[in-house]
């Protein structure tokens, strides 16, 4: 087992050694493994070459499951506040090395380098305090019975993981599931695999072999580790078309399922506003991480009375964020992540002609090298555009707007996705009359994409399936449910 305070794999987790940031392997049953064939992503503000990485193959894939399997015999035995501690340790070795995580990540991500900072402070706070929530545990006493209901860990997970924030929903994946008792294996997304193999390079110090593992590979892996007998759950963070091939391929063998997936979150903000406070957050929580955010705003709804004002504030604001490489400090929007998602975002800029979409700010984007995007609103298009019905995931965004509260609901309810809304006024309690009336698993009034690791997070509709993640809930949906009824004396019929 671990020591939790002193030395694993020969290592002093007291002076922790820096991490090697130059090569970057699979990680099996504790070990660093490089693989035969090797692939590499594309770095997303210059269009050169990201780092080598491994290309697993299904031997990989079977050796991984194997040494989880035998990890989660012992490691199952592990006393909670043992393994919490281990958490915890993880956690604030990551905190050592936050500074080349966050390198790694305005790299091969491309965000900002304050923003890429801020998603390792947020790890951290997320697995500590993750790693402190208790496992509850009921217990009935009647008579001369006990009925008591625990939470035991469920099995081998596997955690498949975004391009978006690759270390914190990794992270955020790693510690409940390994604090309550199981193993884990990370599979990054192809696109970001460097930071997500370092995070888990990391973990080698403070679990024993095979309580968490990463395999990085290309598209066939995700389906492989999906189909494999082995896995009693997949913990999935990615968009709604992907998460339907998991809930299918996992429905084979009845793996439980936790699906976080894409959203089309509405802003319906209201006439009673200070625009000139409000617009330019409104539009900051639109093109934060260049838009590429499962919560990010994708549609301004705003009450017709003041749009043209609330618009022309956006307007301004969004001409003040600056578009660059991550590594400018200035910088506010990074590039795409990767060339799909590019040309994906590019059709929407594509369509503003063939659609006769009114452009009230951007429009145009710069040539390569490099994915960069210029922030864009479209004003009022309609509201079957596709602009207001698909999710972009990039800095464009259309602004609608309605009369009454119930045209204003009606709309932000108008869609297959439910994960995130909120409402903007100076009346709090008429805000929160209309987040109530919102269908989506988190509502924010004058506020979004404010989270916090002690509740539960997750979609309703087709922006999410299984249990939440994050907060108790989520703990218990890396458990098994057990009852357990004691009675002293036998039962006589
Ligand atoms: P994606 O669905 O393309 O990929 C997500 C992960 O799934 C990657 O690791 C990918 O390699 C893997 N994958 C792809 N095909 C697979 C398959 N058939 N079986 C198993 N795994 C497979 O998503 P993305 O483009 O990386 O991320 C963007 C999407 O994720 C957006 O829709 C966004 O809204 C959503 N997202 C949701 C949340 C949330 O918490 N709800 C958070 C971040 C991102």
């Amino acid at each position: 087992m671990a020591s939790t305070n002193g030395h694993t794999n020969g290592r002093s987790t007291k002076q922790p050694e820096p991490l090697d940031w130059t090569t970057f392997s699979n990680v099996i049953n504790g070990k660093l493994e490089s693989t035969q064939k090797t692939r590499h992503g594309i770095l997303p503000a210059t269009g050169e070459n990201g780092p080598e990485v491994p290309l697993t193959t299904p031997d990989d894939v079977e050796r991984a499951m194997t040494a989880a399997q035998a990890a989660f015999i012992t490691w199952a035995e592990v006393p909670y506040a043992e393994r919490r501690a281990a958490v915890i340790a993880y956690a604030d070795a990551i905190a050592s090395e936050k500074e080349s995580f966050s390198q790694m990540l305005t790299k091969e991500q491309g965000k900002p380098l304050k923003f890429a900072a801020m998603e390792l402070d947020l790890t951290v706070h997320w697995m500590k305090t993750i790693a402190n929530l208790e496992l509850p545990e009921e217990r009935i006493v009647e008579g001369d019975r006990e009925i008591l209901v625990r939470y035991t860990p469920l099995g081998i997970t596997v955690g498949i993981v975004p391009w978006n924030y690759p270390i914190l929903l990794a992270a955020a994946k790693i510690a409940p599931c390994v604090v309550t008792g199981n193993p884990i294996i990370i599979k990054p997304s192809p696109f970001t695999p460097a930071g997500d193999l370092k995070l888990v390079e990391l973990a080698q110090r403070f679990f024993p072999p095979g309580v968490v593992q990463c395999l990085s590979g290309d598209d066939n892996l995700g389906p492989w580790l999906t189909a494999h007998p082995v896995p009693a759950k997949i913990s999935f963070t990615g968009s709604t078309f992907t998460g339907k091939k998991v809930m299918e391929s996992a429905a084979k063998t009845l793996k439980r399922v936790t699906l976080e997936l894409g959203g089309n979150d509405p802003a319906i903000v209201l006439e009673d506003v200070d625009i000139d406070d409000v617009a330019p957050k409104v539009a900051s929580l639109a093109f934060l991480n260049s838009g590429q955010i499962c919560l990010a705003l994708k549609r301004v709804i705003v009450q017709e009375s003041i749009a043209d004002k609330f618009l022309a504030a956006m307007v301004k604001a969004t001409q003040e964020l600056k578009v660059g490489p991550g590594t400018d400090p200035e910088v506010f929007l990074g590039p795409i992540q990767n060339s799909m998602q590019y040309e994906r975002v590019k059709g929407f800029f594509a369509d503003i002609e063939k659609e006769n979409w009114k452009v009230a700010v951007g429009g145009t984007n710069p040539d390569g090298p490099g994915y960069f995007i210029t922030p864009t609103i479209i004003d009022r298009p309609k509201d079957d555009s596709r602009i207001v019905t698909e999710e972009p995931f990039g800095p464009i965004v259309p602004l609608l707007t309605f009369k009454t509260e119930e045209e204003a609901i009606r709309k932000a309810n108008d869609t297959q996705m439910g994960l995130g809304a909120s409402v903007w006024s100076g009346d709090l309690d008429r805000a929160n009359r209309l987040a109530q009336k919102i269908q989506a698993g988190t509502v924010w009034v004058n506020t979004h994409f404010e989270l916090d690791p002690r509740v539960p997070f997750g979609g309703h509709k087709q922006s999410g399936n299984g249990s939440y993640e994050w907060g108790v809930p989520g703990l218990i949906s890396f458990c098994n449910s057990q009852t357990l009824f004691l009675k002293k004396n036998p039962t006589k019929l």
